[in-house]
C-alpha cells in the first residue's frame, strides 16, 4: 500500500482500510480511521500510521468520532 493508495482510501472514507493504517492529522493531533467522517484533512496535513501505538507515541489522540482506540480491539478480536 503506497501513500497515494492511502490518501485515496482517506478522501473516499473507504472503510476496507479501517485497522490496516490511520490517519492523523497534524494541526488538530488527532488520529482517525481511515474512514472517518470528519472533515477530509488537507494532504499537507495528513501523516499516516500503520498501527495507533505509533501515533499516540507521537503525541496524537484518538478521535472522538470514529474512535480508533476502541473498535481496533473489536477488529482485532473479529479475526
Ligand atoms: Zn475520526
Amino acid at each position: 500500500m503506497d501513500k497515494q493508495e492511502k490518501i485515496k482510501a482517506i478522501q473516499n472514507r473507504d472503510n476496507k482500510y479501517d485497522g490496516k493504517f490511520f490517519c492523523g492529522v497534524k494541526t488538530t493531533k488527532i488520529v482517525c480511521f481511515p474512514s472517518c467522517s470528519s472533515r477530509t484533512p488537507l494532504e499537507k496535513n495528513i501523516e499516516l500510521f500503520d498501527t495507533l501505538e505509533e501515533a499516540i507515541q507521537n503525541g496524537y489522540r484518538p478521535c472522538k468520532r470514529c474512535k480508533p482506540d476502541i473498535k481496533t480491539k473489536n477488529l482485532k478480536e473479529e479475526k
